[in-house]
């Protein structure tokens, strides 16, 4: 039987990986085994199987008998225990939802709807190593893989509007107690009908620079604000979410030359579901209708949305997106800047797509190869 152990099942990115395993009725055909560095002994999740109280997600002895293991439990426990592990000689595969192998020659980053070639070649060439991809890349190329598939991108921007999630738990807690604190602070105000918006205005803005307002984890307020810098500074002057667009595109895709891809990624006020606005210079002018037809059948999951306001409202945002696997693409049209140049914007759940889904699939995918 093939045994798989589950570290970071406990965390955001792994309990969501276990809610989509149990509506999939992933737990069949292999022998699971849960550890963690905090619960050893103590009761796994409920999958629906009896198995055995928790290890410890740092004994090699343990990890070594493995034949698969899928973590979330974050890049600094990949970068302690992975060399460990491979030094000792074990051979299993290695699937990860941390960042720390991602850009590794002998890692593959996994996004099987737009990469399953890649995936199927490496599978057959020995890696052992799946990777799951930045969240933005993975909803971005969900959504116009097609496009990629086609060869019809001569460069690309994507400017973002990131939810709070891609920055943990915390800062989700962070975002809902930014807007209650924002609430609170205006109700008296709000409660009173002709109360004068700019005092509205004011209270809100006073609230949001007090040195009460809850901003510990985005260390600037969010609600009711952006902020347009996301993860550590490179010395290109982007910022390393931004280097990510065309670093991880091009590695997903193993794309040759590699299609050039920037743009400014903005963490937003919203819970878990990231946006992103594209232009897109195409290799050729060809039609509306052609280029809403490929990014239709790209995937099972994508879905164009006409661009008018009605359907925009009603499909196009976070609060319409969030806990599905659709990826919405809309706004699509050709930008007055010339017939070679699309416009289109996209919205897509990073705790599915954006992380917990790719990682789910490629595990089967391995299953389903060691059963033969
Ligand atoms: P997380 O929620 O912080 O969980 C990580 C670990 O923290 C858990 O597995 C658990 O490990 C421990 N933990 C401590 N206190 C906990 C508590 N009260 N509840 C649950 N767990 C607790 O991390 P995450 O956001 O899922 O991210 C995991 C990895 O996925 C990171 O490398 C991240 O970069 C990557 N990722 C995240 C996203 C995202 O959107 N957040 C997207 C793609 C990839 P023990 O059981 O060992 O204590």
């Amino acid at each position: 039987m093939i045994k798989a152990g589950f570290i970071g099942w406990r965390g955001m990115v792994g309990s969501i990986l276990m809610e989509r395993m149990l509506a999939e009725k992933d737990f069949k055909g292999f022998e699971p085994v849960f550890a963690s560095t905090s619960q050893m002994g103590q009761k796994g999740p409920d999958v629906g199987i009896d198995i055995p109280p928790v290890k410890d997600a740092h004994d090699l002895d343990f990890l070594s008998q493995m034949d698969i293991i899928v973590t979330c439990q974050g890049s600094g426990y990949t970068k302690e225990v992975y060399p460990k592990l491979r030094n000792s000689g074990w051979k299993g595969y290695w699937i990860d939802a941390s960042s720390a192998l991602r850009m590794e020659d002998s890692s593959i980053i996994v996004l099987d709807p737009v990469n399953r070639k890649v995936i199927d070649q490496g599978l057959s060439s020995g890696i052992k190593d799946f990777i799951g991809g930045n969240c933005t890349v993975s909803l971005m190329l969900m959504a116009i893989g097609g496009l990629f598939e086609h060869q019809l991108i001569e460069w690309m921007t994507s400017m973002t509007y990131q939810a709070a999630s891609g920055a943990g738990a915390k800062n989700m807690r962070e975002l809902v107690a930014q807007m209650s604190s924002i609430g609170d602070s205006a109700r008296e105000l709000m409660g009173d009908p002709v109360s004068a918006i700019t005092l509205v205005d004011r209270c809100v803005l006073e609230t949001m620079q007090s040195d009460d307002f809850p901003t510990e984890n985005f260390l600037a307020p969010v609600a009711g604000s952006l902020i347009p810098w996301i993860d550590s500074p490179m010395e290109s002057g982007q910022t390393r979410e931004e280097w990510k667009g065309f670093a991880e595109t091009n590695k997903i895709l193993q794309t040759e030359p590699p299609v050039p891809i920037d743009g400014i990624c903005v963490r937003i006020g919203a819970m878990r579901c990231h946006s992103q606005a594209m232009t897109i210079k195409l290799k050729k002018d060809i039609a509306l209708d052609d280029i809403t037809g490929i990014i239709q059948n790209s995937n099972q999951w994508v879905k164009v949305v006409p661009n008018d306001r009605e359907q925009t409202l009603k499909c196009l945002s976070p609060a319409a997106v969030t806990g599905t696997l659709t990826v919405p693409v809309g706004r699509i049209r050709k930008l007055n800047i010339g017939p070679r140049y699309l416009s289109l914007f996209t919205v897509g759940d990073q705790l599915l797509w954006g992380a917990a889904e790719p990682v789910r699939r490629i595990f089967n995918i391995i299953v389903d190869r060691l059963k033969g």
